[in-house]
């Protein structure tokens, strides 16, 4: 109970007991025990770690007013612009310290979501989805649990509705409803960090017509729940952690697993909206506008990383004065402030909802995440511009250390006379890392909602008249 260590997490996640398959084969041992999960559970462990530092605890750790203690922020949904901000700032802090996606702000944004959208269903039904909620939030921040968003479907033919789809299970619906509970089929895809967490935090995908009511349900289950069944996707460069050689990242990494609902039951008291089609929509907008504004705190981090890697090898390269050098890298740093600055923004915009939590401005979230979609990638081009060409194609660890190529190997790959030829493999093996771990590069694009989702929020959020009424007025036209 209490704030954990990272240790006391990785414990934690031993405890369970989740059905995982990978590269075609069951899993026979603990997650944490397996080299490439690991890596990924390392990075959450990060969210741990830095919230146990002395220098830190302000940042990461708060007073929840709902158990009345100490938790660490990313178990506490957003009661004030200030928990809104230090949202932004403990993103962009992990990922500073793991330079790939920590995995843990996914269900902080289902927290924050579920703490306003079950209020006002409440408000509306005389339900009592709040309450089973305040309840689940409570064993959360008592216990310092991970939870993971469950939200992405796999959505079988896109132009149809879920009611309407051939085969019915394309979006996860409730197949049963029993007098202790539901059971619901289906299955979420990209879920990042599922077997790094404690809880399945499952919200419908997108908005809900009325013949969809038994797709519209959100609920949370252990992530070892029986009938659950966890699919590790394959990532570039993953086998690297399996052979324990060249990973580049020598601490983190990240994985997605499919997560297959296979007639899985919940209990009533695990269940947060079961029908409600109308607030489906609202369940999906605060979380992607929640997820948009966490993914800027983070990838800024990232961007940090990765500007420090550019400059590392331009020492190392002896191109540290190159003045066209140095402009990328300004241009490095400027778009990781830019993304920075505009989640500071969603925040400080920030409005508190009916069941007195807050929410960001979506407008700003989303055009943070349509600028990282964008800007991350040109982020990347510049650090391998600035670093040259082993990012793509640097011959393995081992062959550094085979006795009759590996000192030839070391006399070629050198760069500037001081600094050690390890070093510089060191760096351009990060570099490749962070360029093109397609787990986390591709979440840029995809994560959070495909671009074209960010640019709908913008427009249906944004105060369009006022726009006209502005421009007509100068313009001499009267409404
Ligand atoms: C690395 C990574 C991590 C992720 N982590 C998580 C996670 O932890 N939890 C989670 O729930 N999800 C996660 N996601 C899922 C992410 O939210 C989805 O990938 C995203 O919403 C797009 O869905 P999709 O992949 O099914 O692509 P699609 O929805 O098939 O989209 C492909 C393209 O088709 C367009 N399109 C699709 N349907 C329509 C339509 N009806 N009308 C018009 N255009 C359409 C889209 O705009 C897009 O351009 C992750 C994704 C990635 C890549």
């Amino acid at each position: 109970m209490g704030i954990k260590t990272k240790e006391e997490y990785i414990e934690s996640i031993r405890a369970l007991k989740p059905t995982v398959y990978m590269f075609g084969e069951k899993l026979t041992t603990s997650v944490v025990d397996n080299p490439r999960l690991r890596a990924g559970i390392e990075a959450t462990g990060a969210t741990y770690e830095l919230a146990n530092m002395p220098e830190n605890r302000d940042l990461f750790i708060t007073t929840s007013p709902l158990i009345n203690e100490p938790v660490n922020r990313f178990t506490l949904p957003p009661a004030s612009i200030e928990d809104l901000v230090a949202r932004v700032k403990i993103n962009r802090k992990v990922a500073n310290y793991v330079g790939t996606c920590h995995q843990r702000c996914t269900g902080l944004d289902c927290l924050s979501t579920l703490a306003i959208v079950t209020y006002d269903i409440d408000k509306k039904y005389g339900t009592h989805y709040n309450d089973n909620f305040i309840e689940f939030l409570k064993y959360m921040q008592k216990n310092d649990l991970t939870g993971n968003a469950g939200v992405t479907d796999v959505k079988g033919d896109r132009s149809l509705a879920p009611h309407a789809q051939v085969d019915k299970d394309m979006f996860l619906r409730v197949v049963e409803k029993r007098e202790d509970g539901i059971v619901v089929r289906g299955a979420k895809s990209h879920q990042t960090g599922s077997l790094s967490s404690h809880e399945i935090i499952v919200l419908p995908t997108r908005a809900m017509g009325k013949d969809d009511g038994d797709y519209s349900v959100a609920f949370a289950i252990p992530s070892d729940t029986p009938g659950l069944i966890h699919v590790v996707g394959r990532s570039s460069l993953d086998m690297r952690e399996i052979e324990g050689c060249d990973c580049g990242n020598v601490y983190y990494s990240k994985y997605c697993p499919t997560l297959i609902f296979n007639d899985v039951f919940v209990p009533w008291n695990r269940v947060f909206m079961c029908g409600e089609t109308e607030f489906a929509v609202d369940m999906v907008v605060k979380f992607s506008s929640f997820h948009r504004q966490s993914h800027g705190g983070c990838k800024s981090g990232k961007i940090d990383c990765m500007t420090g890697a550019a400059l590392t090898m331009m020492d190392y390269n002896g191109t540290a004065k190159m003045s066209h050098l140095k402009q990328k890298v300004i241009d490095m740093i400027h778009r990781a402030e830019t993304l920075y600055g505009c989640c500071l923004a969603s925040s400080y915009e920030g409005k508190q909802q009916p069941s007195g939590n807050y929410f960001i401005d979506t407008v700003l979230a989303n055009a943070s995440k349509i600028h990282e979609g964008k800007e991350m990638a040109e982020a990347t081009r510049l650090m391998i511009d600035c670093a040259g060409g082993y990012v793509a194609d640097l011959p393995s660890d081992r062959d550094f250390s085979n006795p009759e190529i590996g000192d030839l190997l070391k006399k070629y790959l050198k760069g500037v006379d001081k600094i050690p030829v390890e070093d510089r493999v060191k760096m351009f093996r990060l570099i490749e890392k962070m360029a093109m771990e397609s787990a986390d590069t591709i979440s840029d694009i995809h994560g959070g909602g495909s671009a074209e989702a960010h640019r709908v929020t913008i427009f249906r959020e944004s105060d369009t008249e006022s726009k006209k009424k502005a421009a007509k007025r100068l313009a001499g036209i009267k409404d």
